[in-house]
């Protein structure tokens, strides 16, 4: 095993992962993991009150944060001189609400705060696969802005999946992935002058290995990572306790033949290097 740590992985506490967390925990010793991040969707509580009447809701309850950083803790003391584990969220990036959502993670003692892009609220309060009624095209602007505004708001340690975009909504022509380039440089080279790392993500990968265009958009993306060298994190976004560290293996071959080979993890929103 050549990539140490896993940054992206959810538990039980956010309604839609399986499993008890220990597991996960479990799974990265076995895969010869030094190090976890658990990053479990934030439930967005943390909307303005106009939002939150059109909120598509996930992730965990406000009433479960407590009780995931106290899991998460005990699971430190458990294992402490065999892993190491870091406690992060996954966090909506969404437009207007982003005051109320830094009064809220300023109040929580976590390591790393993932943003992502699952919804645009610009175009409607639904998964991004459910804009059926909305040019491709469009989605794909929107998403590429949201994207670098994420990443330029230095709110967040890192992005994650940018490819969440090409696996839901499919790039089917010449001009969506013409935006789909433009925008996947654009997002890279504005991390590479921000402090938030862009997150590879396994999921992505595996997309890239059975989809064409996924492999022509994933490549682009680590050619884009190697040129213009943003701090890169790297996470399985494991729902389950079998998919941690999942490909990583053949995921660590191919990042060290695009010469990407420093990674990040996070204690208390410092950055530590890790070497492939
Ligand atoms: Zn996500
Ligand atoms: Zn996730």
């Amino acid at each position: 095993m050549s990539i140490p740590m896993d940054y992206h992985i959810h538990t039980p506490y956010c309604g839609h992962a399986y499993g008890e967390i220990i597991e996960y925990v479990e799974h990265a010793i076995a895969a010869g993991l030094k190090e976890i991040g658990f990053s479990d969707h934030l439930g967005r509580y943390y909307l303005t009150p106009s939002q939150l009447k059109k909120n598509w809701e996930w992730g965990m309850r406000e009433e479960l944060v407590p009780k995931y950083f106290g899991d998460v803790s005990d699971l430190q003391k458990l294992f402490d001189g065999h892993i190491r584990i870091r406690i992060g969220l996954e966090v909506d990036f969404i437009e207007g609400a982003q005051n109320t959502a830094s009064k809220i993670l300023d109040s929580l003692p976590f390591d790393f705060a993932i943003c992502s892009i699952h919804c645009l609220p610009s175009l409607g309060w639904k998964h991004l696969a459910r804009y059926t009624e909305i040019s491709p095209a469009t989605v794909y602007k929107e998403y590429f802005k949201a994207a670098e505004a994420a990443v330029v708001s230095d709110r967040f340690q890192s992005l994650a999946h940018l490819d969440f975009l090409w696996r839901y909504v499919d790039c089917t022509t010449n001009e969506l992935k013409s935006i789909a380039l433009k925008g996947i440089e654009q997002t890279v080279k504005a991390a590479s002058k921000s402090q938030t790392a862009l997150e590879i993500n396994s999921n992505g990968f595996h997309h890239a290995l059975i989809d064409p265009v996924g492999t022509e958009l994933f490549g682009f993306f680590l050619d884009q990572i190697s040129i213009h060298k943003p701090s890169v994190t790297i996470g399985s976004d494991a729902h389950e306790p079998k998919n941690v560290a999942w490909l990583f293996e053949d995921l660590a071959a191919i990042l060290k033949t695009k010469g990407i080979t420093s990674i990040l993890g996070f204690e208390q929103k410092q950055s530590v290097v890790f070497e492939i």
